[in-house]
């Protein structure tokens, strides 16, 4: 074929590329890419655009024949870098030399970059996705900006992931392209949608080689169009084991290529040469691209193994550290958490040793001191220091049948401490967090799970006579309960010094309510890294004395300061508040009718839920503290994070290919109205009604800012407007606990936490695309919105979801109205517990406020006239509310 430009794509920088059939396959460079190279991201961030430009040459001059530039990030003012970014590179002969394609899901930056590119530059990407009108707008704009365009495989039903579906959606948008926009045909490049292969789920096995015929098919029957991807996608399960994901790269390319592939996203330190592929490797990795064999995922499952990370990197770093001294090697593996060797190593010192029991005393603790500086020194974090207690635990595990042939007894601990989680509660990340760094830290750890009753608490508190009793709680009821435990330890005259932790727990709490009901020293610690400390304080005889009393003293010192407060604030009666409520203006609103009412389960794949993970608080539940994913390239746990991240998303992987977990959700839309001001009164389909009871802010306002009320914003009756709310219970929590006990079992707290914490995440990532749903469709008061992730994690849309417990509703006695009107237990099986914590605990419920005023707000404390009101409506004694209500009622 001839270079003409009528049938050949041609793009340019300073200088020509032609892509036709003889040329050779063109490289897009990726790491100009915010999404995809960490280094990148931080580098715009700082602004440092001379070092980000550095980037790009680097990229040139390895190679690449395009670079892609990416500004998606949600941080970033991606229209500003897009501009700068490429006006600077204008400026770089040497960069500018070669095209640019133009990457980022949002139009503007697209445009942005456009309105500033030196030659022909490429978009990446439009499609289908939201409906013709706005893909041949944006089309006709980059036809008239003279750019290629990139085409996914997408439209309004989502992505093309069969065969068929690829040429349907490509041979729709050429022909609105060709016929309707009249595009240049060569100008247009496909991109049929490059999907992992060897996740484990069947649908899955076609990727590749859907892919390819896919790409031949269109060579064949859309004239003078080109093919791209982004090929790392398809090793995307093997994240970690680069010798892998190499030889698949090649090996994808090589076939994608015969079949007419012309250019791709590739980095190309990432590509094995083919020919030089390990064989076998080769062998069992097209076997997988080609779906040669039913067993072909299991065989390089199973083959990956032995290539696990970069080996021949990998084997020399080994051999090094292999030669070290018994010692060394122990100390090594403990600190870098590496369980290959630790049998070995625990044998050879073993034999070395007068008594088995030394290797612990003498060896592993020496290793675990080293852990424990650095983690004291801010060195190392949580994550890591549980992964070297997982190696502790092998070790010692290795050792106690020699231990116990030689009838010794245990080695000496640093001190026994008990660990629970209090009546009716279940969380217990934290908790067991806490109590895998004590563990290593060499204190003997009896922990009786969650819920744990106080009279069992007490019971083997006596039993294993420890030194510390830890509880833990999440929710405020379990408040009382820490309260209730420490009158009875008083009772009883049981002299333990008790550790409190857990989410609503704080050091104030501590010290106004739990403290003075007991005689013995009680100390709030919610940081595990503080937990060692805290309890060798404790127990050390050198440093109890002292410490007890400076605790003491702190907590007096709290606790009057706080009882003496001047009360500077002011409250109103309930009726005053009541008056002085939150007035939308109902006249001039219109509540949407929604398009579904009733009660309706709902079922999803894990998979659907992965890009609704908002991942910063499963950072802070390993006390990894920043936001995801500048955590990532955090100066200092950037890298802790990373390691971290990176083993969460293996499982996460295994997660939704081996189906660990069940989602499972229900929710109901109903026609509601408020009712004497705080009153949310609802109408099911028999007519039976159901009423939602809301707490009101009581203290005065400056300004004349209104007393709210979650009520305020459902049209009251006497408006005239029939309003409506929903509410819901979602679950991934199911499967959760087998897993958590399947690693516990293989002495793995490591995982056993991480599982906990992604069961977490995937239950609030659920609440969220079940709200942009009920938002969207079911409905439907916000049909056309339309938001990023980043946008969907900062919740910026219309309408909320409160959830009981939380600051604006914080009675948890909601609940069980919403499991009574759903019939949540029946239908899904989530359960309340007796402080009405929902099990399991990986759940999340709320409800739905539609109105586009709605707003997150906190209750306050409130005064006893609501109390005694509140008793009433809810058909209660006073008591019973004072208790429930008690973390909100001024004193
Ligand atoms: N993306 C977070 C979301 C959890 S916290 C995560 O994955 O962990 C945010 C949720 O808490 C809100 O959606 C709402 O359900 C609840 N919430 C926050 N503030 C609230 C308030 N003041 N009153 C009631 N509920 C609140």
């Amino acid at each position: 074929m001839s270079r003409t430009n009528k049938i050949n794509l041609q793009l340019s920088g300073l200088e020509p590329l032609f892509i036709t059939e003889e040329s050779i396959f063109v490289n897009v460079g990726e790491r100009t890419n915010v999404t995809g190279s960490r280094k990148f991201l931080r580098l715009i961030k700082e602004e440092k655009y001379n070092e980000a430009l550095s980037v790009a040459r680097e990229q040139v001059e390895g190679g690449a024949q395009i670079i892609d530039v990416n500004m998606d990030e949600g941080m970033l003012d991606g229209v500003y870098a897009m501009t700068k970014f490429l006006n600077l590179i204008a400026a770089e002969p040497d960069i500018a030399r070669v095209p640019i394609m133009i990457d980022s899901s949002k139009w503007e930056i697209i445009e942005a970059g456009l309105k500033v590119v030196q030659g022909k530059a490429v978009v990446n990407s439009i499609s289908l996705k939201e409906g013709k009108e706005t893909f041949i707008h944006h089309a006709k704009l980059i036809k008239r900006y003279g750019a290629a365009v990139i085409v996914m495989a997408f439209d309004e039903d989502g992505q093309a992931d069969t065969y068929e579906r690829r040429i349907e959606i490509c041979k729709r948008s050429y022909d609105i392209l060709v016929n309707e926009v009249h595009f240049p045909a060569q100008d247009i490049i496909f991109d049929p949608n490059i999907f992992p292969v060897a996740t484990g789920m069947d649908e899955h096995k076609l990727n590749a080689l859907d892919f390819f015929r896919a790409t031949k098919w269109i060579r064949e029957n859309l004239p003078y169009a080109n093919i791209s991807g982004g090929v790392s996608n398809v090793s995307f399960s093997f994240r970690g084991n680069d010798t892998v994901r190499e030889a698949m790269h090649s090996a994808f390319l090589y076939h994608a290529i015969l079949n007419g592939m012309t250019m791709g996203i590739v980095n190309p330190e990432m590509l094995e040469i083919y020919d030089e592929i390990d064989k076998t490797l080769l062998e069992h990795v097209e076997d997988v691209l080609l779906n040669r064999r039913d067993d072909a995922t299991e065989r390089l499952l199973d083959l990956a193994e032995t290539f696990k990370g970069d080996f021949k990197v990998n084997e020399k770093a080994i051999a090094e550290w292999r030669n070290g001294s018994v010692q060394e090697r122990l100390t090594h593996s403990l600190v870098k958490g590496i369980d290959e060797f630790i049998e070995i190593d625990v044998e050879e010192a073993r034999v070395n040793s007068a008594k088995a029991i030394e290797v612990i005393e003498v060896n592993l603790m020496a290793g675990m001191n080293v852990v424990g500086d650095l983690f004291g020194s801010g060195k190392m974090f949580l994550p890591q220091v549980v992964k070297s207690a997982r190696v502790m635990k092998k070790a010692v595990a290795y050792l106690l049948p020699f231990i116990e042939a030689q009838k010794e007894g245990k080695s000496s601990s640093a001190g026994k401490v008990l660990m629970a989680t209090v009546k009716g509660d279940v969380h217990d990340i934290g908790k067991n967090i806490v109590a895998v760094v004590l563990g290593c830290n060499n204190f003997e750890i009896i922990d009786l799970g969650v819920m744990v009753p106080p009279e069992k608490i007490i019971q083997a508190a006596v039993e294993h006579n420890v030194d510390i009793i830890g509880l833990s709680g999440l929710i405020t009821p379990s408040l009382d309960e820490m309260v209730y435990l420490a009158k009875e330890l008083d009772k009883l005259n049981i002299k333990i010094p008790i550790m409190i932790g857990g989410a609503t727990t704080s050091r104030a709490h501590t010290a106004v309510k739990i403290a003075p009901e007991y005689k013995e020293t009680v100390v709030h610690v919610n940081d595990a890294s503080r937990a060692v400390t805290v309890a060798s304080n404790l127990l050390q005889a050198e440093t109890k004395e002292g410490y007890v009393k400076a605790i003491r003293e702190e907590y007096d010192k709290l606790r009057d300061g706080y009882l003496n407060r001047s009360r500077d604030k002011n409250f109103h009666s309930i009726e005053e508040a009541r008056k002085n409520k939150l007035k939308l203006d109902w006249d001039n609103f219109t509540p949407v009718k929604p398009n579904f009412i009733g009660i309706k389960t709902i079922e999803v794949e894990l998979l659907e839920l992965v890009d609704f993970i908002d991942w910063t608080p499963f950072f802070q539940s390993w006390e990894l503290y920043g936001k995801y994913p500048a955590i990532l390239t955090d100066e200092v746990v950037g890298e802790q994070a990373t390691s971290l991240f990176a083993d969460a998303q293996e499982m996460l992987q295994k997660i939704v290919s081996e189906k660990w977990l069940t989602a499972k959700g229900i929710l109901g839309i109903f026609p509601a109205n408020t009712i004497n001001d705080d009153d949310i009164e609802l109408t099911t389909d028999n007519r039976q009604l159901t009423t939602f009871l809301t707490l009101r802010q009581q203290s005065q306002k400056t300004a004349g800012a209104p007393n709210i009320a979650l009520s305020d914003f459902i049209a009251p009756k006497d408006s005239g407007k029939q309003d409506y709310i929903g509410c819901f219970c979602v679950t991934t929590g199911f499967g959760v606990d087998e897993k958590a006990a399947e690693f516990e079992k293989q002495l793995d707290d490591y995982n056993s936490i991480l599982v906990k914490a992604l069961g977490d995440r995937f239950a609030e990532a659920f609440a969220e695309y079940l709200h942009l749903k009920v938002r969207k469709e079911i409905w439907g008061y916000a049909s056309d919105e339309n938001l990023s992730n980043q946008e969907l994690i900062k919740e910026e849309y219309k309408g909320i979801r409160p959830a009981p417990g939380y600051p604006a509703c914080p009675d948890h006695l909601e609940k069980p109205t919403i499991w009574k009107l759903l019939n949540v237990e029946q239908e899904i099986g989530v359960t309340l517990t007796e402080i009405m914590a929902m099990w399991p605990a990986s759940s999340v419920s709320g409800y739905y406020f539609g109105h586009p005023e709605s707003k997150y707000f906190g209750l306050g404390k409130i005064k006893e006239d609501q109390v005694i009101d509140y008793a009433k409506r809810r058909g209660i004694s006073t008591e019973m509310a004072m208790k429930w209500l008690s973390p909100n009622i001024a004193d």
